[in-house]
Order: C-alpha cells, then structure tokens, then sequence
C-alpha cells in the first residue's frame, strides 16, 4: 500500500501511469525505479520538487 512520504496518509488517488495524488495533503507522487518523487503544483500549475525535504528510507516504495 502506497503511503504519502509527507503526511503518512494512505488516501492516495492514481492520477497516471505511476502518477498519484495525495488528497490529504494536496501533493503530487511518482513512482520510479523504487522511489517515492514528490511534487508540489503551485499555483501556476507548475511542479516543484519536494524531494529534498525527505530521507531516501521514507521515499523508498514498498510493495
Ligand atoms: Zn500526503
């Protein structure tokens, strides 16, 4: 089960091939090669990496 690296919430939406929402805390997920990336959608609709703001352990996806 697929946990949000930021807010532990489980209530994940798919958005895309590995693509994903997170609705508790409004941030983007994508999956690749083990890795939880996070993004953040300002305002304008662009995308920010979040990924710095997390250890690699909390971001590694598991199954
Ligand atoms: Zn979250």
């Amino acid at each position: 089960m697929l946990k949000c690296p930021n807010c532990h919430s489980k209530d994940i939406g798919k958005i895309g091939i590995n693509q994903y929402y997170c609705w508790n805390c409004f941030i983007e997920l994508s999956l690749s090669e083990g890795l939880i990336n996070t993004h953040q959608v300002e305002e304008d609709g662009t995308l920010s990496s979040l990924d710095d703001l997390f250890a690699e352990d909390d971001r590694r996806f598991l199954i």
